[in-house]
């Protein structure tokens, strides 16, 4: 395995050191180290390195729709995008409901190599909201699943959701929920409010997502159980958390970085691009996000990114499927709305994209200090590069970024799972992945 020293590399935007990557774990930290004969040396000047980040809501499309993305294209998108281990949603066909379907996805991970594939278990059979799905069968198989969602979907039932927490409470597991009341969303095309009204499009209420998300935090205090709220979307849904915390409810939020960034005004164009669930809100529910993420109240930034073929986005508005990908353009909004506007410092958002999520899913061995002794799992950033997105150019089988033509900053240089390359110079190490079988 090759041994890597990286050169004057700044650990979470703080001062300037060296880092050795030896034998798969960071072997020494400090200035002015010594080579070892057969290291290779990446200089480092102008990068802030970053613990490899984690994802925990990515739609990795396989089994069943490949002509999206798969377990290998998915993830060595999110290899690009820095991150070194993914979550992968539930909604497959057939979806991750059983043990064995879970452990393929598992597998298919490891075979591919390029991040770390923990794939979420349904919380129902078929995402049906109705039997719970075998949840310990799950936990306890060779994959570990501890996060447990219907994404997509809303465990609406208040019985069932009441169940699945007290279930998973047994193996620590968390209940992820896509909070969407699905008789206030019926035939909902955007988020509901001035420009849904102007442009006849049936609209998404607020309302529709902070009323779960208002119940599912009571429900998690009732059973004393673990609550994570997908995507959160909304100013009301920040204040419903806050609130929620204050009381010492086990209660974790996340927010997708195109909720950081765009608004519902884009819908103006009728271009699907900017079709998402849940729907692009208001400036209002933009700075309430920002605000949200920054004091803490919303724990992490996950990606969300769904992947769809051109068929699925090439066609009008009501007809074209939800969803935007964006592991490769995740770090980038971060630092844009986040870091370059002086809300957050790097060390913040190693927390918000690794050490949380990774916290969050259980997740051994990643989102760890950069420490001597701890896997060489990290990411190295140069924060001054600035890139315009072309999602024809990106490694994701789909196109469908709402960020495509738009300059962002920063540039993910480098990636490493263990102590092995999988990105370098901005591009992926094809080939690499064998030795991770
Ligand atoms: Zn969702």
């Amino acid at each position: 395995m090759t041994t890597y020293l990286l050169r004057d590399v700044s650990p979470l935007g703080e001062a300037r050191t060296d880092i050795l990557l030896a034998d798969g774990v960071v072997a020494a930290i400090g200035s002015a180290l010594e080579a070892p004969q057969d290291a290779v040396e990446i200089d480092g000047r102008g990068l802030v390195a970053l613990p490899g980040l984690v994802d925990l809501h990515t739609h990795l499309r396989e089994p069943g729709r490949e002509d999206a993305e798969t377990i290998a294209s998915g993830t060595r998108a999110a290899a690009l995008g820095g991150f070194t281990a993914v979550h992968a949603m539930a909604n497959t066909t057939p979806t991750q409901d059983t043990a064995g379907v879970v452990e393929q996805v598992w597998h298919l991970g490891r075979r591919a190599g390029w991040v770390d594939v923990f794939p979420v278990g349904a919380v129902t059979v078929g995402l049906g909201g109705e039997r719970l799905a075998e949840l310990g069968a799950m936990a306890e198989s060779e994959a570990r699943v501890r996060v447990f969602s219907d994404d997509g979907k809303c465990v609406h039932d208040p019985v069932v959701m009441r169940r699945a927490l007290e279930y998973v409470k047994a193996f620590d597991g968390v209940i992820a929920q896509h909070a969407q009341e699905p008789r206030l969303t019926e035939g909902s095309q955007m988020h509901e409010g001035v420009v849904s009204a102007e442009l006849g499009l049936a609209g998404w209420p607020a309302v529709a997502e902070e009323a779960i998300v208002a119940r599912d935090v009571l429900l998690a205090e009732h059973v004393g159980s673990r609550l994570h709220v997908c995507h959160l979307s909304t100013a009301g849904s920040v204040e419903i958390v806050r609130w929620a915390k204050s009381r010492g409810i086990d209660v974790t939020a996340e927010v997708t970085p195109h909720h950081l960034i765009l608004t519902d005004e884009l819908a103006r164009g009728y271009d699907p691009l900017f079709k998402v669930n849940p729907p692009l809100r208001t400036q209002r529910d933009v700075e309430a996000v920002r605000e949200g993420l920054a004091d803490g109240t919303i724990d992490i930034v996950a990606t969300d990114h769904a992947p769809h073929p051109r068929e699925d986005k090439d066609c009008e508005w009501a007809a074209a499927a939800f969803g935007m990908t964006g592991l490769e353009t995740a770090l980038s909004v971060v630092q844009e709305t986040m870091v370059d506007t002086g809300r957050m410092t790097w060390a913040d958002v190693a927390r918000v994209l690794s050490s949380a999520p990774a916290r969050i899913g259980r997740v051994d061995g990643h989102g760890r200090p950069l420490a001597v002794g701890e896997p060489a799992n990290l990411t190295l950033v140069d924060p001054a590069a600035r890139r315009v997105v072309r999602p024809e150019a990106q490694a994701s089988k789909s196109v469908n970024s709402p960020f495509g033509g738009r300059e962002l900053p920063g540039r993910v240089v480098a990636t490493f799972l263990r102590g092995r390359a999988t990105v370098l110079d901005g591009a992926p190490c094809d080939g690499g992945s064998a030795d991770a079988r």
